[in-house]
């Protein structure tokens, strides 16, 4: 069976990949000439990468690390100590370490819990312990229906003091979906938790030893394109076609540079492209129907990235820091972090701006020279002086994953759609990873999965029917057409 996927991120990747694994032909077509979307990455004149923004992968992480040991790359991570680094911000260059120990999950987080003192009084580790009681217990139904609740809230309604959430968990809400407690929904951080308190290794962090769209992307793409599928870049979708069935009749791929548009023809048709694209390209028909229209009610949140390279080395710690700075969320030295980018005399600072939505409107200049000023305060003995900047770049991504604000949970569309033929993916789509690497990944597969499914279906009902396709168009053997 044909299946033409409209965006080239980690869900349309994996979309792809699975598909071919369960014998059918995808045809990838996206829009930019890097494959990647929110993971993409392109060099600078003088080779340098610069990236969308910084990644980190987790243990906890299921399908992320069975697609890259099913492509045998799985050595390509770097996994580091087990522990999670926050700045502090009032003792200026002093980081304060939750070090999991080696024992058995969920003792190893609780165990780090206890054992830092610099962040968490003992009131607050007993109440936010009780607190989580219900989480573990009650699991997954506990924390889907904390949804209704900013994690402020929750705080509050567990009698733990405002300082925690300022503290600690303004800095991990940042870092899971670039806002703060007071405006995510509780269900996210309560979900990261359950998870890290699930698995042993569920919150170690890994890095990828170089830039995504070569170490990882490029894999996936070879590894369909080895299979009879096809990767487009530079295909961007300009139209879906409903034919008088109903289903998706084409799709339209805009011309590139006067070149005339192209059709695609396919049994099955998937946007893998984010909620925010996918929303231009709804055809009028579908306008009325309420799956299509509980797509209104998420949107994508605004993030920046900063990197900064400097003329010496800042730190030589391998790992990602918790700033708890207002407007940075999480960094890293990549020059120790990643193979790629390791230098042994230079650093070079990857940083998240979060929340961003202040920010994503202002020159590049004013953001770095921010930047700088909160880098000032981590690191007091380079900056200002003497570390000297040598260059920076800023990518703004004014719409990334689905703001996860409470309420939006109900709203996340299954990957099946009330159309035959055509399916949705994206780390925005229902699954419990939310917007994430991992969640993209899973929901790439159950994508693929619920097309191979319902073209079973369709081929046990009726013989000659494969999905939205008659046997006569399915024997065309010309998948794109000029228009
Ligand atoms: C700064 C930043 C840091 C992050 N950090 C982490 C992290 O540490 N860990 C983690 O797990 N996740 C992280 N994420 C989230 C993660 O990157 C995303 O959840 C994931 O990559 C989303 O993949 P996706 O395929 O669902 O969507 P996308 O990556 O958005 O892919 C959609 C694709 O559709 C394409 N497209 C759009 N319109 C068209 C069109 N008309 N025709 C064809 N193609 C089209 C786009 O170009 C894009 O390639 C981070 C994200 C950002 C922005």
């Amino acid at each position: 069976m044909r299946v033409a996927i409209a965006g080239g991120g980690l869900a349309g990747l994996s979309c792809a990949k699975y598909l071919v694994d369960l014998g059918h032909q995808p045809i990838l077509l996206e829009r930019s000439e890097i494959l990647g979307g929110l993971v993409a990455a392109w060099k600078d004149k003088d080779g340098d990468w610069i990236e969308t923004g910084l990644h980190n992968f987790f243990g906890a992480y299921p399908n992320m690390l069975q697609l890259m040991a099913e492509l045998n790359i799985l050595d390509r991570l770097q996994w580091k100590r087990h522990a999670l680094i926050f700045n502090q911000p009032e003792k200026p260059g002093v980081l304060s370490w939750f070090d999991v120990p080696n024992i058995p999950a969920p003792f190893n987080i609780i165990t780090s819990i206890l054992r830092n003192n610099d962040m968490l009084t003992w009131n607050q580790k007993v109440r936010f312990a009780i607190g989580l009681i219900p989480a573990i217990v009650r699991g997954d139904k506990y924390v889907v229906s904390m949804d209704k609740y900013t994690f402020t809230e929750w705080l509050a309604m567990h009698g733990i003091g405002e300082d925690i959430s300022t503290d600690v968990f303004i800095a991990v809400c940042k870092s899971l979906k670039f806002i703060d407690p007071d405006v995510i929904s509780a269900t996210i951080p309560l979900r990261a938790l359950n998870k890290f308190l699930q698995q042993k290794d569920g919150s170690r962090i890994a890095y990828l030893d170089g830039a995504p769209p070569e170490r990882l992307c490029q894999p996936i793409a070879d590894y369909v394109i080895d299979r009879g599928g096809e990767v487009h870049t530079g295909a961007s979708l300009k139209q879906i076609v409903v034919g008088a069935d109903g289903n998706v009749e084409k799709l339209i791929i805009r011309g590139l540079d006067d070149a005339p548009d192209q059709e695609i023809f396919a049994d099955a048709y998937v946007s893998a492209m984010s909620v925010d694209a996918i929303k231009n390209y709804l055809p009028i028909a579908w306008a009325t129907m309420p799956y299509f229209q509980q797509l209104d009610q998420l949107e994508g949140v605004p993030v920046i990235s900063v990197q900064i390279w400097f003329d010496r080395k800042l730190t030589n710690i391998d790992h990602t820091l918790f700033s708890r700075s207002p407007l940075l969320s999480v960094y890293s030295d990549m020059s120790n972090s990643c193979k790629e980018y390791a230098d042994p005399d230079k650093s070079m600072l990857e940083l998240v701006v979060a929340p961003a939505a202040e920010w994503i409107d202002r020159s590049n200049a004013e953001i770095i020279e921010a930047t700088l000023n909160e880098l000032a305060k981590l690191f007091p003995n380079h900056l200002p002086t003497p570390a000297k900047v040598l260059k920076s770049y800023v990518v703004k991504t004014p719409r990334s994953i689905y703001t996860a604000i409470p309420g939006r949970e109900q709203f996340r569309p299954s990957q099946t759609t009330p159309i035959a033929n055509f399916f949705l993916s994206g780390s925005y789509t229902s699954q419990p990873f939310f917007g994430s690497m991992e969640g993209a990944v899973l929901s790439g597969k159950l994508t693929a999965q619920e097309i191979h499914k319902a073209n079973q279906n369709a081929s046990q009902s009726s013989g000659n029917k494969v999905l939205g396709r008659t046997s006569n168009q399915n024997q065309s053997n010309s998948s794109v057409v000029t228009a």
